[in-house]
């Protein structure tokens, strides 16, 4: 059964009321002032302003009051996905992020790793927070001492791979899927018989279609799985796996660099493009193309870039 909770103000609560006023049921509870019940969802509302839907159908129902004015879409006004448990990020998490989804050069990385709850402290010690705040020559400072002391698993996707089944049809929200599924399965291979108290993703899809894109795969990891968008600021495990993810990221950029004899450029923007044509120029479409995520529309402008400078 699923659970969803949102936050509402004295005007959100009104609507809520007439909205579900013809499902409206009597419940007599502390700090209830409104229930309601639909065939697939309950319907709770609370003097606190919190209002819980529970059953088949709360997600879905949820999700109406996402952005209606004098509502808001959870407790956590800055995070989508799960309602998470309280005290998270004391708990005992392996966690999961992916980086180099939207750079043309270089491949995509994903990474899990399991902090338990009394790794926590000399986690944070080692310098891992938020990510979001650390630059790429800190988190390759941080990374060796992660991975000596953390059950950790990294995936890299190389570019000529990622052409491939991208050519075949995968979205990137699929290969996201199928890495953080492997990932995650490495390491609780690697755990033996130690159990994270959850799982944390950081979300990229909803859970719906994150386990549509793996479904086929033999192993599914389904357990205490929670989704959350900004979950590197919601456990450490997802911060040290975006660093490691990263670090992984940065390392392939740089061997990919020498072999284009440049620095690669991160991201998508003009600079991508100019760098591009000047590799296309040198060494040709081939050479250029397995640096590179060949959908992205880089390509095309690096293509005409390089026919204006041939003339
Ligand atoms: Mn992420």
């Amino acid at each position: 059964m699923s659970n969803q909770v949102i936050l509402v103000d004295d005007q959100g609560l009104k609507k809520v009321m007439v909205h579900y006023a013809a499902s409206k049921i009597v419940r007599n509870a502390p700090g209830v002032v409104f229930a309601a019940k639909l065939t697939d969802t309950s319907i709770t509302a609370y003097k606190s302003g919190k209002v819980l839907f529970q059953g088949g159908g709360a997600e879905r129902e949820a999700a109406r009051w996402g952005k209606i004015e004098g509502t808001k879409a959870s407790a956590k006004e800055t995070t989508k996905g799960d309602v998470l448990p309280d005290h998270l990020a004391k708990l005992s998490v392996v966690g999961s992020d992916e980086t180099g989804t939207g750079d043309f050069f270089g491949p995509v990385t994903v990474a899990a790793c399991f902090v338990r709850a009394d790794q926590v402290e000399l986690v944070r010690e080692l310098g891992v927070k938020d990510s979001k705040q650390l630059t790429d020559d800190l988190m390759r400072k941080i990374a060796p001492d992660l991975q000596a002391t953390l059950i950790y698993s990294v995936l890299t996707l190389k570019n000529d791979k990622y052409n491939e089944v991208q050519a075949r049809g995968w979205s990137q929200g699929k290969i996201k899927a199928l890495l953080h599924n492997q990932a995650l399965k490495h390491v609780l291979r690697k755990m033996e018989d130690e159990k994270p108290d959850y799982i944390l993703i950081d979300q990229f899809a909803e859970r719906g279609i994150y386990y549509n894109h793996i479904q086929s795969e033999s192993e599914i990891v389904r357990e205490n799985v929670l989704f959350s968008t900004k979950a590197e600021g919601l456990h450490l495990a997802v911060a040290a796996a975006s660093i490691i993810a990263r670090v992984a990221f940065l390392e392939e950029m740089d061997r990919l660099s020498q072999i284009a004899g440049v620095e690669l450029p991160k991201g998508a923007g003009a600079k991508v493009d100019e760098v591009a044509a000047r590799i296309l120029l040198k060494s040709g479409e081939e050479s250029l193309k397995s640096l590179t995520k060949w959908h992205f529309a880089n390509a095309r402008k690096a293509k005409a870039i390089a026919a204006r400078k041939r003339k």
